[in-house]
C-alpha cells in the first residue's frame, strides 16, 4: 500500500521534473481563517473569521486534482475548528484520499485532541521549550505536549518556526521529538516577515547559525524532515521564488506558491523552507531530489 504510494508519486514527481512543466504539484486548502490563539508572529488568523463550506472545499479540492496535485495540504486559522453540518476534519481528509490525493497533510497549533488517523501527516507548531513557546503562542505549551502524548497514531511531526525568540531551542525540540513516541520528527521553517512581525526575523548570520545547528542534531541522529541539500540556499534566500509547482486556494481564489505572494518584496525574505525544498527540486538540483526521496521515505 505504502510502495505503492510511493511508486505514484515518484511518477508525479519525474512528470514535473523531467518535462519542465510548470503543473502544481503541491496544493493546500485554508478551510478557515479562524483560530483560537493569537500568536506573536501570526499574519493570517482571524482575518475575517470565515469557515468556508465543504460543497466550496471539495470543489477546490477537485480543481487541484484535476490540475495534477496529489500532495494536499489542510491549513488555518486552525483546522480543527472546521465542521460544516456534521462533515468533520477527518471526514475532509478520508474524502481527499478517496478522490486520489496520495498524501494529504493537517497542519494544526495542536490544542485540540489530536485524534485523526486519516493524515498522513499532522503537522503540529511547537515554537520551542516552554519559555519561548508560550512567549509566542500564549500558555499552549503544556495542553499541546499533553495531546501529543495522548494522539492514538503516531503520524505527527513538530512543526517550529525559528525566530529572534527561539532561535536557542533548536536542539530542545528535536530532544523533544525523540522522547515522544507518538512524533516521527521536526520540520523547521524560519520566520518570514509579514508586515508588522520583522522584529522577529533572522539575518542571514543568524539563519545560517540555525541551519548549522540542525545540521549537527542530524548528524546525531535526531529526526528532522527538512532537506540539508537546500540549507545554503535557505539561508541566503537564494532559492528561485516563488515556487510555480505549490499553489495555495481560499475561499474561491488561487495563489502561486504562498498567500504571501501578494506582499511586496516577501519572496526576497522567504523563511518557508518547503517553498525552497520544492523549488530547488523542480529546478533540477538533483541533490536536492536525492535527499527528498530518502528523506521523505524515512519520515512520511
Ligand atoms: S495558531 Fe496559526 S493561525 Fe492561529 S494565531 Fe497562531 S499562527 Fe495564527
Ligand atoms: S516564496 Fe512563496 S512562501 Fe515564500 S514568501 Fe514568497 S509566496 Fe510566500
Amino acid at each position: 500500500m505504502r510502495l505503492g504510494m510511493w511508486l505514484k508519486l515518484a511518477c508525479v514527481g519525474s512528470d514535473a521534473f523531467l518535462f519542465k512543466r510548470d503543473k502544481p504539484v503541491v496544493g493546500s486548502i485554508i478551510l478557515t481563517d479562524r483560530c483560537n490563539l493569537s500568536c506573536r508572529h501570526c499574519a493570517v488568523g482571524n482575518s475575517t473569521g470565515l469557515v468556508y463550506p465543504h460543497a466550496e472545499i471539495r470543489s477546490e479540492m477537485r480543481k487541484l486534482l484535476s490540475d495534477g496535485v496529489r500532495i494536499l495540504f489542510f491549513y488555518g486559522g486552525e483546522p480543527f475548528l472546521w465542521e460544516d453540518e456534521g462533515v468533520t476534519l477527518g471526514d475532509l481528509v478520508a474524502e481527499a484520499k478517496g478522490m486520489g490525493f496520495l498524501l494529504v497533510n493537517v497542519v494544526t497549533n495542536g490544542t485540540f485532541p489530536l485524534d485523526l488517523p486519516e493524515a498522513d501527516l499532522l503537522l503540529v507548531s511547537l515554537d520551542g521549550g516552554r519559555e519561548s513557546h508560550n512567549a509566542i503562542r500564549g500558555d499552549t505549551y503544556d495542553r499541546v505536549l499533553g495531546n501529543v502524548r495522548c494522539a492514538p497514531t503516531g503520524n505527527i511531526c513538530l512543526y517550529m518556526a525559528v525566530n529572534r525568540i527561539n532561535k536557542g531551542d533548536i536542539g530542545e525540540v528535536c530532544r523533544t521529538a525523540k522522547r515522544l513516541r507518538n512524533v516521527k520528527a521536526v520540520s523547521f521553517n524560519f520566520h518570514t516577515p509579514y508586515p508588522g512581525t520583522e522584529d522577529l526575523k533572522l539575518d542571514r548570520e543568524e539563519k545560517r547559525a540555525c541551519c548549522e545547528r540542525i545540521g549537527e542534531l542530524m548528524d546525531q541522529g535526531f529526526p528532522v524532515l527538512n532537506l540539508r541539500s537546500a540549507f545554503g540556499q535557505i539561508a541566503d534566500n537564494s532559492f528561485p521564488t516563488p515556487c510555480r509547482r505549490c499553489v495555495v486556494l481560499e475561499n474561491g481564489r488561487e495563489w502561486v506558491c504562498g498567500r504571501c505572494i501578494d506582499i511586496d518584496g516577501l519572496c526576497r525574505e522567504c523563511g518557508y523552507f518547503f517553498a525552497a525544498e520544492f523549488s530547488l527540486l523542480f529546478s533540477g538540483h538533483w541533490k536536492v531530489v536525492m535527499d527528498m526521496v530518502r528523506t521523505y521515505a524515512r519520515y512520511i
